[in-house]
């Protein structure tokens, strides 16, 4: 059999030594060895193939924006919103989009070929859902790219976000949003999560909210995301972005909303860098580490990913577009360090990111979409721990993405000539 790409003697992230052909757009064979043809052959021996690298939450709309006008002097999330809210009038839709098509050339750089984005829907210009309409279509190529609509200033609290959330969503936005815990009240924030869950019925959409990204231990809004989600069977079609509030929850609540959420089959997606960064700053100390409780919803059996969230925006004034820094902050910050907690981590930033997103099409599996990423490591815990180079990016059956191995010369003598930290377990 004559293959378009043969990947040869790569390590898949189970342990298997494996051989990948595809033709066309599609990963045709997947064997110890393979013996074709092939129009390019890439040799993949000692370094891990892996799916793509898929990021459930972002905001592309703000991403590279940061020092525009201003940057966030507290660091605190509240003025990032009023920041945000000073940044917006100035917005341009050239300016959104060349922003936004940088980041997915730096993400396509690191493997990131799948990524969920919520835009904001309380402008009345709608210009950033415009721009990124246009971007998700520019990208298509090469990365999917889902647009959440976003009534960052509230469904309730912002004048006209109501009509033009729903506005966003006729323009062809696919998920739904929403920020209860930033509406008035708590009242307010419940009547906006039921609304948004009943529109997102109505449409056949997927549901995807900021919720509760706090520290107030009751601000409780998950509980009626999930209750929503059960009372509108959409069982599987609904992520609880953040969590926050969870953390400093009372420890009996969270023994009844965790089995609440795990039935309603509400996936949740903590982001790591960004909720280490924002929360707990009305604390003295202790200072708690303000991300939810990702073990003990594992334990559950809820499915939970890792997400970005920000990049260089009025939010975060770091970020490279590498989901592996998001995963080696998640498995800090939750203490996952068992060697299976840690595989756990790359598969979420991998597989399971890409089931909440519904893109079945993703995966190292025979008819499936030939999207794959040759990282200079091991295995996947090594690739958390060095964050290396993506040697290789395959995107829908074409090579988008390519860079040299480069270790590191010594120049001391008696010791080896060059070093790449990489580092053999014990079996
Ligand atoms: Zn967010």
């Amino acid at each position: 059999m004559a293959f378009d790409i043969l990947v040869k003697g790569g390590t898949l992230p189970d342990g298997r030594i494996a051989d990948i052909g595809v033709s066309g757009d599609q990963i045709t064979a997947i064997e110890p060895r393979i013996e074709g043809e092939a129009v390019r052959v890439i040799d993949a021996t000692g370094n891990l193939v892996s799916p793509p690298f898929v990021d459930p939450h972002f905001h592309m709309d703000a991403t590279l924006s940061y020092g525009i006008p201003r940057i966030n002097a507290s660091g605190l999330l509240l003025e990032g919103i009023a920041l945000w809210g000073e940044l917006k009038p100035l917005l341009t839709h050239e300016a959104v989009k060349s922003r936004a098509l940088a980041y997915c050339d730096w993400a396509v750089s690191m493997g990131l070929l799948a990524i969920r984005t919520h835009v904001d829907t309380c402008d009345d210009r709608l210009l950033a859902v415009e721009a990124l309409i246009d971007v998700r279509r520019e990208v298509a190529p090469y990365i999917d790219l889902q647009l959440v609509a976003f009534p960052q200033d509230g469904l309730y609290r912002s004048p006209n976000a109501r009509e033009n959330t729903i506005r966003a969503l006729d323009m062809g936005v696919d998920i739904v949003g929403g920020i209860p815990h930033f509406e008035r009240t708590m009242a307010d924030g419940r009547r906006s999560v039921t609304e948004l869950c009943e529109i997102a019925a109505e449409r056949g959409l997927m549901v995807d909210m900021h919720c509760d990204e706090t520290d107030d231990p009751l601000s409780r809004q998950i509980e009626q995301l999930a209750y929503e989600t059960q009372r509108l069977g959409l069982q599987g079609r609904v992520a609880g972005s953040h969590l926050t509030s969870m953390h400093s929850m009372d420890n009996y609540y969270v023994s009844k909303l965790l089995p609440l959420i795990a039935e309603a089959q509400v996936s949740v997606i903590p982001n790591p860098l960004i909720n280490i960064m924002l929360q707990g700053r009305h604390d003295t100390y202790p200072k708690r580490r303000g991300m939810t409780r990702v073990p003990e919803m594992l334990k559950h059996g809820i499915r939970v990913g890792w997400g970005q969230d920000c990049v260089l925006d009025p939010w975060y004034s770091l970020g490279t577009a590498d989901m592996l820094d998001v995963a080696i902050m998640g498995l800090h910050v939750a203490q996952m360090s068992s060697p299976d907690d840690m595989r756990r981590c790359f598969d979420m930033v991998t597989n399971v990111n890409a089931a909440i997103m519904g893109l079945d099409h993703l995966g190292l599996e025979t008819g499936k979409s030939a999207s794959l990423v040759i990282i200079d490591a091991g295995d996947p815990i090594e690739a958390i721990r060095l964050r290396p180079d993506r040697l290789c990016v395959i995107s829908k059956g074409k090579v988008v993405a390519e860079k040299t191995r480069r270790d590191t010369s010594l120049s001391i003598p008696g010791r080896p000539e060059t070093i790449n930290r990489r580092h053999r377990l014990p079996n």
